[in-house]
């Protein structure tokens, strides 16, 4: 199935705005590390409801917040969530950016890289339209080391790309990145029934769902532009 099939499937069932809210837990932190200069051009990709976008022209001051996203669909939601002229929701895909080299300041994306079909390629292209000193901070939940989201293939037909730490890194570097930074931020907003509720329907054990949200949680690469 193709991404525009299957998200735009998504966007139509409300599932753009639940992505959001569960997201937002640990992406709000991601986005607050960024270090963006009121006047910059800031661009998520992946962008979905389009909620980081929003958030880095209000926060921040960006001047102009893309978000970018390739179902059709998911760009028309994001585009009436907000009357914000210096926010704009494109149509495209991450192995060909339609920007202008060196023209972005900072990217971001959540929980969306690993669909990119060829995730290097994908990074060299980011690089291209980064600015020198630019900054790319990449937030997934979907990692090797994170053993209770591995499932998720299971229930979608595109390939993910299933990276650990390292691989994470390494792919930085091979696109012409410089590592800044790699962390997992904790998701501590998500509810933890009492032990007394497990198994649940989603969970075996309480174990495993603190191991999945407040252990692992969210890993974020970010890498700069030399
Ligand atoms: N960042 C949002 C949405 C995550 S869902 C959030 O945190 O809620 C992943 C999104 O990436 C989907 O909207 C999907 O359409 C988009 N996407 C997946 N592969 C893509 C690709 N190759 N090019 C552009 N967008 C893609």
């Amino acid at each position: 199935m193709s991404v525009r099939a299957e998200f735009d499937a998504w966007a139509a069932d409300g599932r753009d705005r639940g992505m959001e809210e569960r997201h937002w837990h640990t992406a709000k932190h991601a986005l607050a590390r960024m270090p963006v200069e009121t006047g910059d051009t800031v661009l998520d990709l992946g962008c979905g409801s389009g909620y980081a976008a929003r958030a880095l022209r209000e926060a921040d001051g960006a001047a102009r917040a893309y978000g970018l996203d390739g179902a059709p669909e998911m760009v028309e939601n994001a585009r009436s969530y907000t009357d914000d002229p210096r926010v704009a929701y494109v149509v495209g895909d991450f192995q060909s950016l339609p920007f202008a080299d060196d023209s972005v300041d900072h990217a971001f994306s959540m929980e969306a890289f690993y669909y990119a079909p060829d995730p290097v390629g994908a990074l060299e292209e980011l690089r291209r339209v980064l600015r020198p000193g630019g900054t790319f901070y990449c937030a997934v939940n979907y990692f090797e080391e994170n053993v209770h989201t591995h499932e998720w293939q299971e229930n979608i037909d595109i390939e993910m790309t299933l990276w650990d730490y390292e691989d994470y890194r390494e792919a930085f570097r091979a696109a012409g990145f410089v590592v800044a930074e790699q962390d997992t931020i904790p998701d501590r907003e998500t509810e933890i029934p009492p032990a007394s509720e497990f198994p649940t329907d989603d969970w075996e054990s309480r174990e495993d769902m603190v191991e999945r949200y407040r252990e692992f949680g969210t890993l974020l690469t970010a890498g700069v532009v030399p």
